[in-house]
């Protein structure tokens, strides 16, 4: 099955709102929509108004989303206020937010759910740290992070659904995983969608790579067969460098 590749950005706690707008001025025009894959950056909270009514054909995430639809949790951002502005992709499970913020796979499932009811994608990564790749334990940890990230959903659901596949050691480190074990680990995650589901599930499934990915190595990543996309923190901030992203992957 041809899966349309899907490059997404991930700005983390960067850019304010007119920093946000700077970019999106920089990068107007640039997607068009005809292109071979599917284009996104996620965007901090504030930016993503800004982000919406600038970003053209460049699809918009939040970072983040409570999987509540109201109520007194202070700090909150919840799925139905993200729908109204239009957005229509989620990160989850960041293990950045998993690690600071206590963020579990069961709570990644409830976002996930909740997402789907208002026709958000959920971009869900899973990942294990160094201590556990140098351990032998990376299909051990992605397999149970993502069976836990799964629980509940559909088959048809997790065939619309984008997953990456971030181990944490490469995430902001420049020490990119190489291609053998990107390849290795995305198939592992296809694997597992079919353990947990079926094979058109997980022949669906797009799956990203995501961990010090650049201009310079993204197409290696993009030629594997089970690799579909990639979450890019570090050289998705500047307008060149996601740019050249583009053009490699276009
Ligand atoms: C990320 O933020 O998910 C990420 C992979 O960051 P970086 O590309 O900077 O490693």
């Amino acid at each position: 099955m041809a899966r349309k590749p899907i490059i997404f950005g991930n700005w983390k706690m960067n850019k304010t709102p007119s920093e946000a707008l700077e970019f999106f001025k920089g990068i107007e025009g640039y997607v068009t929509g005809d292109e071979a894959a599917d284009y996104g950056v996620g965007v901090p909270f504030v930016d993503l108004d800004v982000a919406v009514k600038n970003a053209g054909k460049i699809a918009v995430a939040a970072e983040n989303c409570n999987e509540k639809d109201s109520g007194a949790y202070t700090g909150e951002v919840s799925v139905p206020m993200l729908k109204e502005i239009g957005i229509t992709y989620c990160i989850i499970g960041h293990s950045e937010r998993r690690e600071y913020y206590a963020e579990t796979s069961a709570h990644c499932a409830a976002k996930a759910k909740r997402l789907f009811a208002d026709g958000i994608t959920p971009i869900l990564c899973v990942g294990e740290t160094e201590a556990e790749y140098d351990a032998g334990k990376t299909a051990e940890v992605v397999s149970t992070e993502l069976k836990e990230s799964l629980e509940g959903l559909t088959a048809d659901e997790v065939s619309r659904m984008v997953i990456a596949y971030e181990p944490i050691w490469a995430i902001g480190t420049g020490k990119s995983a190489d291609v053998n074990t990107a390849e290795s680990c995305c198939k592992l995650v296809r694997d597992t969608v079919k353990d947990l589901y079926d094979e058109a599930t997980a022949q669906a499934v797009r799956i990203q790579y995501g961990g010090s990915v650049k201009p310079t190595n993204i197409k290696e990543y993009m030629a594997c067969e089970d690799i579909d996309g990639a979450l890019i923190g570090g050289a998705s901030l500047k307008v060149d460098s996601f740019k050249e992203i583009i053009d490699a992957t276009k």
